[in-house]
C-alpha cells in the first residue's frame, strides 16, 4: 500500500516556488459510458476502447466552473451532480500547470523522462499564453492562499514576489526568520537580509507595493501595502515620490495608464509564453477498466 502511495506522488521539488499550480478534477465514467453506449448506441468493448482513450482538454480540466462529465468536490463520497452515480464511477484527474521559462525548462523535461509511457498513463498539453496572463493567473492563486484577516500576509506576498524574481534564492530559509520587510536607504538594486529585518532596493520595494496593491484590491476600497491602505492615486503617488515612475521611463499623467504601464514592466505584457499542462490520467485508466467490467 505504502508503495502503491508513493508511486503515485510525482515530485515537483525542483521547480521553483509558484511555477506549478495543480487541479483535481473528477470525471464521471457512468455519464461518459451511458453517451457512448446509450446515445451514440457503441457496444460496450468499442466503448470501452474509446474512453480509455479520451483526451480532456485543458480548459475542461482547469477551467473555474467544470462541465458534464467533469465536476468537483470535496466530499468523502460524492455523487454525480448529472447523473447520481455513486463514488465507484468516477475517476480523478490531477492536472499540474507549469509555466516554461528558463526555470522550469530542465526540471519539466527530467520529470516527464521519468514518467511511465505506457497507455498515455501521462499526457502532456502546451497552451499559448502572454507573460501578463500567466502573472494574473499566478496572482490569483496566490491571492486564494493569503489569509487577509492577518497582516502576515503583506509578509507573505513579499515572499512570493521574490521568489518569482529570483527563483534561484533559497527564500524559505531567508523568511524563516525575517519578521520586517523595509526600504533599503543605502542599496540602488537587489536586498539584503539582516537578523529579523529583510531590506528591499527602491525597485523591489516598488514591485512588493504594486503586487500587494493588486492582490488585495478586490479585499477593500484601494489595495493594502506595507505603507498601509492605499488608493491608485497614492500609490502612484507614492511611486512618483520615490523615483520609480522615471526610473522605470513611466511618462503618463493619468494613473489608469500609469498602472497599465507598471504592470506591463513587472509581467512582461504581450510576450509570448507557453504554459504546459501534465495530465495524471492513472486514476482514470485504473478505473474505466474496473467499470467496463461492470458493463461486460
Ligand atoms: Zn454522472
Amino acid at each position: 500500500m505504502a508503495t502503491a502511495q508513493k508511486k503515485r506522488e510525482l515530485d515537483f521539488s525542483d521547480f521553483p516556488p509558484g511555477t506549478v499550480n495543480t487541479y483535481t478534477r473528477l470525471v464521471c465514467l457512468a455519464c461518459i459510458f451511458d453517451l457512448f453506449t446509450k446515445q451514440l448506441g457503441l457496444a460496450p468493448r468499442t466503448a470501452y476502447s474509446e474512453i480509455k482513450r479520451h483526451a480532456p482538454t485543458a480548459e475542461e480540466l482547469t477551467a473555474s466552473e467544470p462541465l458534464r462529465p467533469y465536476f468537483d468536490s470535496e466530499e468523502r463520497h460524492p455523487r454525480c451532480p448529472y447523473c447520481n452515480a455513486a463514488k465507484r464511477w468516477h475517476a480523478r484527474l490531477d492536472t499540474y500547470r507549469i509555466e516554461s521559462g528558463k526555470s522550469t525548462d530542465a526540471p519539466r523535461r527530467a520529470l516527464v523522462k521519468s514518467l511511465p509511457k505506457a497507455e498515455d498513463q501521462f499526457t502532456m498539453l502546451e497552451s499559448r499564453s502572454t507573460k501578463r496572463d500567466i502573472f494574473f493567473a499566478w496572482l490569483d492563486a496566490l491571492g486564494r492562499e493569503l489569509d487577509f484577516t492577518d497582516d502576515a500576509w503583506l509578509i507573505t506576498a513579499a515572499r512570493h514576489m521574490l521568489e518569482r524574481k529570483e527563483p534561484k534564492t533559497d527564500w524559505a530559509g531567508i523568511f524563516e526568520n525575517v519578521r520586517a520587510v523595509r526600504r533599503s536607504q543605502r542599496l540602488s538594486e537587489g536586498w539584503e537580509h539582516e537578523g529579523t529585518r529583510l531590506y528591499l532596493s527602491p525597485p523591489l520595494y516598488a514591485d512588493a507595493l504594486l503586487i500587494q496593491y493588486l492582490v488585495s484590491r478586490s479585499q477593500a476600497h484601494g489595495g493594502i501595502t506595507f505603507e498601509g491602505r492605499l488608493t491608485l492615486v497614492e500609490l502612484v503617488r507614492r511611486l512618483r515620490y520615490s523615483g520609480q515612475l522615471e526610473a522605470q521611463g513611466i511618462t503618463e499623467r493619468d494613473q489608469f495608464d500609469v498602472l497599465e504601464q507598471l504592470i506591463e514592466n513587472l509581467t512582461g505584457g504581450a510576450t509570448a509564453a507557453k504554459l504546459y499542462f501534465l495530465v495524471d490520467r492513472r486514476d482514470f485508466l485504473d478505473k474505466v477498466k474496473t467499470v467496463y467490467s461492470h458493463y461486460a
